[in-house]
């Protein structure tokens, strides 16, 4: 059946106008684009036909960079100067970065703590964004290439783990490549949907993602077409690289080879080359012959799995540990999606299939699975196709709060709110005349602030005198469908504003959020207390203020034994507050009330009659 020209009042025939989006899996070892082609969504190849661009950049002095495989090339010969992996160092401090690893062959530049850090190269300082957005241009280019026009819009994958610093940096990479970010993804739900799993009803998936350095998993449940993480978990450093690594061992030892490989770098290289190519013969085939130094060797997969024993150990051992944080067990499980190119290995496909007693999904290409499912994403946000029942839900993985007196943690936002969310919680002012006050977002579970992650600080000036207690200042935190955080804080009479957009120097991997829960499961009785001791001091210590506030300007109205009898009180309080004696404090609290509140209400009653006589109540009121 052929189609109506679509015409406009002129009688001019008009193109419906295809907005072109791509989807982009911005992988630590390789990255991809991927967009509608026609009927479907495809990934993008380059010239070579290869859709996979290794994630190397490689400057040179005042020239493009080059990246992909052109910059693999260069990493023996200019290993300074040819960037890997660069996001692993999104988000982070250079302090974080030299925690995590042992060894990184880049010059940083030392600047401060919280800025981001640079690389010295040939071309310049280059810090992890640039780097990033390199990679990101080069996968732009072929994508106007073979769309034959500039791009609209993007979505970008980013681990369900990032954390503010990491997703922002991410943002500010794609925003330098010129792109418009249409949102971020997480790359366990990009692959759901690539599975057109978000079309079902309901059911609990697992994403199992073993790439090139970094292992996943996650945990996703499907209610009326909504995607929520319940759980995730990982090891930054646990990747298909590791199997490289025992194989070269293997092959190694099994030639008993004469060469040094620790002292010669060039055959260490061609080493871990061979292995890798024998791991993925390995994926082929049952059995693979190895030349090395003459001699003929053989593996299988039998003894592969042998030697990788306890890497397949520990991808099983996070697995149980999501489920337990999810609170499911394996027979909850519906569907497995495979992620990652190292889960081509039969070795992992047979241990996850017996670990879950049932097989993964399989059929999307691993390593194209999370590109298609942005890809998917990217055409239905930038309106080629009507979004219907598809909306994808995140939650945030730690609770967000502020600092309140006494260093206690107000939770706004607590762990597992489904986002993108506004909440908002009124405050008050602790001091008399208080016309400024601190605004600390921290980040986690438990009560003391101490004990949680500062994200950010700001203040909230121009707050007009008032007696404490009496301002109202409204904070709205806002967590954004990318999971980024914007903070404001209002004082609502005057109307006095200020906010911020949280960009934390310091990133958190899956590893600290585990840690960061765990310890408080098993800290919070304790905390509980401690949190009622600081509220009960922090009542006690702002009454004896008042208190004292009120005997200076009208001490005309008690007698001497009256006065004594409050000093005593206000003594024995100071006492007990500074001993933590929770019980104590209660009850004097509650007897230094009951006298100042007789006190209180002469006062009242003074004031009035004076007012009476001379100025009007309203005057007084507002004085
Ligand atoms: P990342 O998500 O870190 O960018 P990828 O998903 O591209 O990484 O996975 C890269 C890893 O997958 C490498 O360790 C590579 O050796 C491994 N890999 C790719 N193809 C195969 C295969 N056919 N068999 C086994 N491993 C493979
Ligand atoms: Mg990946």
């Amino acid at each position: 059946m052929a189609l109506l020209q679509i015409s406009e009042p002129g009688g001019k025939p008009i193109q419906p106008v295809r907005k072109r989006a791509v989807g982009i899996d911005l992988g630590t070892t390789n990255s991809l684009v991927a967009a509608r082609c026609g009927g479907s969504v495809e990934c993008l190849p380059d010239d070579q036909g290869e859709c996979l661009l290794s994630s190397i950049v490689y400057y040179r002095k005042g020239k493009e960079p080059l990246v992909g495989s052109a910059a693999k090339s260069e990493m023996i010969a200019n290993p300074g100067d040819t960037i890997a992996s660069v996001k692993r160092l999104l988000g982070k401090s250079l302090s974080e970065i030299k925690a995590e690893r042992q060894f990184i062959p880049y010059d940083f530049n030392e600047g401060r703590d919280d800025q981001t850090p640079a690389i010295r190269t040939a071309d310049g300082d280059k810090d992890p964004v640039i780097i990033s957005s390199d990679i990101l241009k080069c996968l732009v280019r072929r994508a106007e290439d073979c769309m034959q026009g500039a791009l609209d819009g993007a979505v970008i994958t980013v681990p369900a783990y990032f954390d503010d610093a990491q997703r922002q940096q991410t943002r500010d990479a794609a925003r330098l490549a010129g792109l418009k970010v249409l949102r971020l993804l997480n790359e366990p739900t990009a692959a759901a949907v690539a599975y057109g799993l978000d079309s079902q009803d309901q059911g609990n998936v697992i994403v199992f993602d073993l790439g090139g350095g970094t292992f996943d998993v996650s945990l996703l449940s499907l209610q009326k077409g909504i995607f929520e993480v319940l759980a995730t978990g990982g090891d930054t450093n646990l990747g298909g690289d590791d199997f490289d690594y025992l194989l070269a061992d293997w092959i190694r030892n099994s030639a008993s080879s004469e060469i040094d490989y620790d002292a010669d770098a060039s055959a260490h290289t061609s080493l871990l080359h061979q292995a890798n190519q024998a791991k993925h013969r390995l994926s082929e085939s049952p059995v693979v012959e190895v030349e090395h130094q003459g001699q003929s060797l053989q593996i299988d997969n039998i003894r592969f799995a042998q030697l990788c024993e306890s890497l397949l150990d520990r991808t099983l051992l996070i697995c149980t540990r999501v489920l337990r944080d999810a609170g499911k067990k394996i027979e909850d499980i519906d569907n497995i999606v495979l992620v990652g190119g190292a889960t081509r290995m039969p070795i992992i496909r047979s241990a996850v299939a017996e670990f879950f007693g049932k097989e993964s999904m399989t059929e999307i290409d691993p390593d194209k699975v999370v590109a298609l499912g942005a890809g998917i994403q990217a055409d239905i946000l930038i309106g080629n196709k009507p979004a219907d029942s598809f909306l994808l839900l995140d939650v945030n993985p730690l609770s967000l709060g502020i600092e309140t007196m006494g260093e206690l943690v107000e939770k706004i936002i607590p762990r597992n709110t489904t986002i993108p969310v506004i909440k908002a919680q009124e405050f008050t002012t602790f001091k008399d005349g208080q016309t400024a006050m601190s605004i600390h977002v921290v980040q986690g579970e438990r009560e003391l602030v101490s004990d949680c992650r500062s994200l950010a600080r700001f203040e909230l000036k121009g707050i007009p005198p008032m007696v404490a207690g009496a301002a109202k200042i409204r904070v709205e935190f806002q967590v954004d469908a990318d999971g980024l955080l914007s903070v404001s804080a209002r004082e609502l009479s005057k109307g006095m504003s200020a906010e911020i957009v949280v960009k934390p120097s310091f990133g958190l991997n899956a590893d600290t959020i585990e840690q960061m829960l765990s310890s408080s499961q098993m800290n919070a009785k304790n905390d509980m207390k401690i949190r009622a001791l600081k509220e009960a001091q922090l009542e006690a210590r702002q009454l004896i203020d008042a208190t004292i506030n009120a005997i200076d300007a009208d001490s005309s109205l008690l007698n001497e034994p009256e006065k004594k009898s409050i000093a005593a009180i206000i003594e024995k309080l100071n006492l007990a507050i500074t001993q933590d004696e929770q019980i104590k404090i209660h009850a004097l609290t509650e007897q230094l009330n009951r006298i100042s509140g007789d006190f209180a209400a002469r006062r009242m009653d003074l004031h009035v009659s004076e007012a009476l006589r001379g100025e009007s109540i309203e005057k007084l009121e507002k004085s």
